[in-house]
């Protein structure tokens, strides 16, 4: 097998997460705190809606732009907070799609791509696999985009700026001043901004604001994997120029073809759903984790997602986190999400017993 792997595929690695993976594989009843999705199940709504799709024999591909009546009802959402007179809706197959198909139909080769470290893992990866070049811009110690070190970073280059708020792995969102200087910054440079808005429900302390409000060019990537608990069925949606959202749809019809037709009914009804049940057992869980910590360790307020990113007492966040692994309790490696192998990540996803014993552990480690 001489040379069969494309370079593309030998410039990343996922063995650090994999690693963590097979950790947990063998663990017997770990206190999981690693888990980058919802403790709670998909709302019976849109469960029943999916199950009627399916018994209606809407089983097929949809359309590549994703079924009518979620395109509608999106498209009516999107452009009742965002006026914009050219801004197009794609259904795509998870946020994750989303992401693959703005990299392949925006970045080429050589081209840079500015986003923030600590990041979510596949962001470097995604950048290489469309030939770009990753430019991350360090955030350590608050995880506060500091739009100046942007401004600095730009080329002649850079292609796009990818930003998340609130951010996996930190819990941390960027301020409306923030997003603003971001959004002028990004026109005046003539440089593409891809939001992804995975999160933007799971806010906090204040309520969230999209660069896109600031921006009409902004490239909005969401989706209803964490807000919906619906991380298996792969929908997601992508919002943005219209000749932005062309390109990605013909990119779609030729990879992904479709998300998942009986999924893309239920997220019509997830859209129903009222979520702030669950958003406040979430910040409350945010409270505990905050409460149970900040007298040990350094940690910079996490005010969204479900994450927080404290950093290590002493020595690497690897060691920490073989540390904790002895004491049963499994946590990720800031490694993974970053250029430096200092914090870890905790996801609060988890009961309430699962974090107080979760606390105790990281307390007696600290
Ligand atoms: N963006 C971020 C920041 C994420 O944390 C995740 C999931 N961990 C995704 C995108 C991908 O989500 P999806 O399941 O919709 O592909």
């Amino acid at each position: 097998m001489k040379n069969w792997i494309a370079d593309r595929t030998a410039s990343f690695d996922s063995s650090g997460i994999r690693k963590v993976f097979d950790l947990a594989a063998n663990m017997r009843a770990p206190i999981n705190l690693s888990i980058g999705q919802p403790d709670f199940d998909v709302p019976e709504p849109v469960q029943n809606a999916c199950i009627e799709a399916i018994r209606a024999g809407k089983n097929a591909y949809s359309q590549t732009q994703g079924i009518g009546p979620l395109r509608q009802r999106l498209a009516d959402e999107i452009r009742a907070a965002l006026p914009h007179a050219d801004r197009e809706v794609l259904i795509t197959s998870g946020t994750s799609g989303g992401l693959v198909l703005a990299m392949l139909a925006m970045v080429n080769p050589g081209d840079e791509v500015i986003y923030f470290d600590p990041y979510f893992v596949m962001y470097p990866a995604l950048v290489k696999m469309a030939g770009g070049i990753p430019v991350p811009i360090d955030t350590y110690p608050d995880f506060q985009i500091d739009v100046q070190r942007v401004a600095d970073a730009i080329t002649e280059r850079t292609k796009l700026i990818l930003i998340n708020s609130p951010a996996n792995p930190s819990g941390v969102s960027a301020g409306e001043a923030t997003m603003r200087q971001l959004a002028d910054l990004a026109r005046q440079r003539g440089v593409a901004l891809v939001s992804d808005e995975i999160y933007s429900r799971f806010q906090y302390d204040q309520a969230f604001v999209s660069p896109a409000v600031f921006n009409d060019q902004t490239i909005v990537i969401d989706g209803f994997s964490k807000s919906h608990a619906m991380t298996g069925w792969r929908v997601g949606y992508v919002h943005g120029p219209a000749e932005v959202i062309t390109a990605m749809t013909k990119m779609q019809q030729y990879t992904f073809v479709c998300a998942p037709q009986p999924a893309q009914w239920g997220a019509l009804a997830a859209i129903d759903v009222d979520l702030s049940d669950h958003i406040a057992a979430y910040r409350r869980k945010r409270d505990l984790i905050v409460e149970g910590l900040a007298d040990r360790f350094e940690l910079a307020t996490p005010t969204g997602a479900f994450y927080a990113f404290p950093k290590a007492p002493s020595g690497s966040g690897t060691e920490f986190v073989r540390r904790a692994i002895e004491r049963d309790l499994l946590i990720i490696p800031g490694g993974i999400f970053s250029g430096r192998d200092t914090h870890f990540r905790i996801s609060y996803a988890a009961s309430d017993e699962t974090l107080r014993r979760g606390i105790e552990v990281l307390r007696e480690l600290a």
